[in-house]
């Protein structure tokens, strides 16, 4: 069996439509091999409370197994989590592909589920988990649900805690008098189908206009630096090719001399200046071999 954690976790989909997933003995069945798993590994033992409270049970257990564990202590492990998902995620060797398939988060979740269709939850829990509701009622007073809300309110957060076993030192999460989506829909651009299009064709024709600036500047490169050539091997006058496609200097001092071609101030100049040493040095050499040998 190969170890896991050498790849991505595959995280497959909560099968919350399937009667098997609310059934209490296949929870606790799937529970209890998780928890044995868990209990031979250990690596989660400091992530979170769930892990500890595992752990305690078994060791504190009769025989020090999972199987000596009250399935009624379940809940206890459930509770603790957050699902933060870190577990899963970050530590857990055995997540699916692995074919353990530890999916601790997920199992919290169905045991959650199966709470709940069971009408486990006291009416205060029930009433909390009701978050589009809530969000709308408290948004509508998003000042005074903050207030009321604030960790440190002396007056409300110790009745909060009476009534919804909420602990008074937990930060809850803020209202706010107009949703994400209504923000949304009136900050985004409108753009129809015709904007868009138009954009889309201006946008074209833009990039064409700058392609064909681009060709025009090289083809007048290009142009220049043919001329150039014509005109130092008219004044070399020996119909040899300096430079050029089929020249006889080495590749890249030709493309050195192109490169150099390709601005009409400096190439003038040097091209000026080396065709003015060359007929120079040449007019020297003929009038060398003309003048006459003198007899020894
Ligand atoms: S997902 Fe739950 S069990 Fe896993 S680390 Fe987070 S809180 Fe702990
Ligand atoms: S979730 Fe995975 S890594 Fe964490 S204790 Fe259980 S088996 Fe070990």
């Amino acid at each position: 069996m190969r170890e896991g954690s050498l790849e991505a976790p595959t995280r497959h989909k909560i099968d919350w439509q399937n009667p098997d997933f609310y059934d209490r003995a296949k929870i606790d069945a799937e529970m209890h091999r998780i928890f044995d798993i868990c209990h031979g590994c250990r690596r989660c033992f400091n992530l979170c409370d769930s892990f500890p409270r595992l752990f305690d049970l078994v060791d504190s257990s009769a025989t020090g197994e999972v199987d000596a564990v009250d399935t009624g202590d379940y809940g206890k492990v459930v509770e603790a989590c957050t699902l933060c998902d870190m577990c899963f995620m970050t530590k857990c060797p055995y997540v699916p592909p692995h074919p353990w398939a530890v999916d601790f988060p997920h199992l919290m979740l169905r045991y959650r589920a199966a709470d709940f269709r069971e009408g486990k939850l006291a009416w205060p829990q029930r009433q909390l988990v009701e978050t589009d509701r809530n969000g709308r009622l408290a948004g509508a007073v998003a000042p005074l649900a903050n207030w009321a809300s604030r960790t440190g309110n002396a007056l409300t957060r110790p009745v909060m805690e009476k009534l919804a076993d909420i602990d008074r030192r937990a930060e809850l999460p803020k209202f706010h008098g107009r949703s994400f989506t209504q923000r949304a829909k009136s900050a985004a651009p409108v753009r129809d189908a015709a904007t868009l299009s138009r954009d889309a064709v201006e946008r074209e024709r833009r990039l064409t206009a700058e392609h064909q600036v681009v060709v025009q500047r090289l083809i007048g490169e290009r142009e220049h630096a043919q001329r150039m050539y014509d005109e130092l091997n008219a004044e070399v006058g020996f119909g040899l090719s300096l430079i050029g496609p089929h020249g006889s200097l080495p590749d890249g001092l030709q493309r050195a001399l192109l490169a150099i071609s390709a601005r009409p101030g400096l190439s003038r100049a040097l091209y000026g200046a080396c065709s003015r040493v060359f007929v120079g040095a040449r007019a020297i050499g003929r009038t060398i071999r003309r003048r006459p040998r003198q007899p020894r």
